[in-house]
């Protein structure tokens, strides 16, 4: 059996601690089954966005009516934004793979790992052992025990990537992040879209308001149906029905479509690792139970990203690599900050988040609220941006930002000061020293925050 100072299982932020380990002299293996660069890069953020940025576009066209600008989206080649897509990932893919088979210090294995006994895994038939283990298994597509959805070849988030030609119409089971993504994405190629949600509205971290409008917005452009409990799958033709039942009124209502895309969560890959062969528990849910430095139940191993199931994004599981290759290698005990962790959702109109709903922020703080909509500016004005609004919440006492939520144009670029505030202290005062650009959609943050009010 080989023995390792240091084992990687992930290739998505894994690949952070694998670099970090070789940089500093340590003897290690990565482990993925591939393929590399995991979630983000293969079937998560970037893909998804390559294919919305064409979409983005072809709305905003369609939206310069209100501006005065009639013009028409003549053709959409969809075979080329597919492929425009999957050459690119390709290519980065390649380029890693290059890179973790030239790495010095470091040995690659290719191929499905899982623990076979403390500290130990098994991959191709090879066992080896790390004194550290670093656990960065993402997740995948959660799917739901619904009657008859093996009968019928539903897509996932991975196989939609896989598309050659448009669809003429598409069912959606969830109205989360990916759903809403996804919706727009399609909608905007050219196929009929419903979104059938269980829960009664879209994207439920969100503040109530921000998933009210979004439903708004969408139904302009799809069906929406939430409180839609999708409870049988079956195959009609070449196409698909799916059974909802409604969950006010239980009665039940079927929708057909060419396809199904099941889009309802993620699920942690800590079962196929077999964790609890090296004694690392994972909650009822299957993510990995990690303390504040992350480290598992077991003593030097280490689980981050998606498989500790923290908050699922790309810049979170990063920033956690980081951390704990620091900790690990530099003997220091520094904890992961998730306060003024933001994300972004990036359908059409747009949403960024950061730190706390005012509904949460209530449980544990006396708070302020402020409220401004796009109009209220003057780019926001000059966009005829009429829907768009963003929302701060504040602690009374402190004036501390404690969360902040926008929906509208350019959502994910506006949060960033926002973000940077709260994690150089949350002041919303550091961000009226700032200077902002007149006009500039950007001044909706301080004009935000100067109406705070009661809440
Ligand atoms: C459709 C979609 C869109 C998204 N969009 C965004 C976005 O816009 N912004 C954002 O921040 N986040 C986004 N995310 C989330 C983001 O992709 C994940 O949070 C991130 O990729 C998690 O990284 P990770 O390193 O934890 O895991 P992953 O990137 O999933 O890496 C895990 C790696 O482990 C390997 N692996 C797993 N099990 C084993 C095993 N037993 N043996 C060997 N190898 C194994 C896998 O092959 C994989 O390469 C999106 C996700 C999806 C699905």
């Amino acid at each position: 059996m080989k023995s390792y100072d240091v084992i990687v299982v992930g290739s998505g932020c894994g690949a952070i601690i694998a670099e970090e380990a070789t940089a500093h002299g340590f003897k290690t293996a990565l482990v993925d089954r591939g393929p590399v660069g995991g979630t983000c890069l293969n079937v998560g953020c970037i893909p998804s966005k390559m294919l919305i940025y064409p979409a983005d576009r072809i709305v905003e066209i369609e939206e310069g009516r209100k501006l005065g600008i009639e013009a028409e989206v003549k053709d959409i080649d969809f075979g080329a934004i597919m492929t425009r897509m999957r050459r690119s990932r390709q290519k980065s893919r390649s380029n890693i793979r290059k890179g973790f088979k030239q790495a010095e210090g470091l040995d690659f294995y290719e191929g499905e790992g899982h623990f076979t006994g403390d500290y130990t895994l098994e991959v191709n038939g090879e066992k080896i052992k790390g004194k550290k283990v670093f656990i960065a298994s993402g997740s995948r597509p959660l799917i739901p025990p619904i009657k008859g959805l093996d009968s019928v070849k539903y897509l996932t988030n991975e196989s939609l990537l896989e598309l050659k030609a448009r669809l003429d119409s598409l069912l959606i089971i969830g109205g989360g992040y990916i759903a809403v993504e996804y919706g727009h994405f399609f909608a905007a190629m050219g196929t009929k879209v419903t979104i059938l949600e269980m829960a009664d509205r879209l994207v439920l971290p969100e503040e109530p308001e921000i998933s009210e409008l979004l439903k708004k917005a969408l139904s302009r452009r799809m069906a929406v149906h939430t409180g839609a409990q999708a409870v049988e799958v079956k195959k009609k033709g070449d196409g698909v029905v799916v059974l909802v039942k409604d969950s006010k009124t239980g009665k039940e209502k079927s929708f057909s479509g060419q396809d199904v895309l099941v889009a309802v969560g993620r699920r942690s890959n800590a079962d196929t690792l077999k964790v609890e062969n090296s004694g690392v528990e994972v909650d009822k849910r299957g993510f990995i139970r990690v303390d504040h430095h992350l480290e598992t139940t077991k003593k030097n191993i280490f689980a981050v990203g998606d498989a500790n199931g923290q908050q699922m994004f790309t810049h979170v599981a990063n920033r956690e690599a980081v951390i704990v290759a620091h900790n690990a290698f530099h003997n220091a005990s520094f904890e992961m900050d998730y306060s003024a962790a933001p994300h972004a959702i990036y359908s059409h109109p747009q949403i960024a988040s950061v730190g706390l709903t005012e509904a949460d922020a209530k449980k544990g703080h006396k708070i302020l609220v402020g409220r401004a909509k796009y109009g209220d500016v003057a780019k926001g004005e000059a966009m005829m941006e009429t829907e768009g609004v963003a929302k701060a919440v504040v602690e009374k006492e402190t004036e501390k930002i404690l969360g902040f939520h926008i929906i509208g144009p350019y959502a994910p670029v506006l949060i960033q000061e926002v973000v940077n505030a709260m994690a150089s202290g949350g002041q919303g005062g550091q961000i009226d020293q700032g200077l902002h650009i007149h006009p500039a959609l950007a001044e909706l943050i301080p004009v935000t925050l100067g109406h705070l009010e009661e809440a």
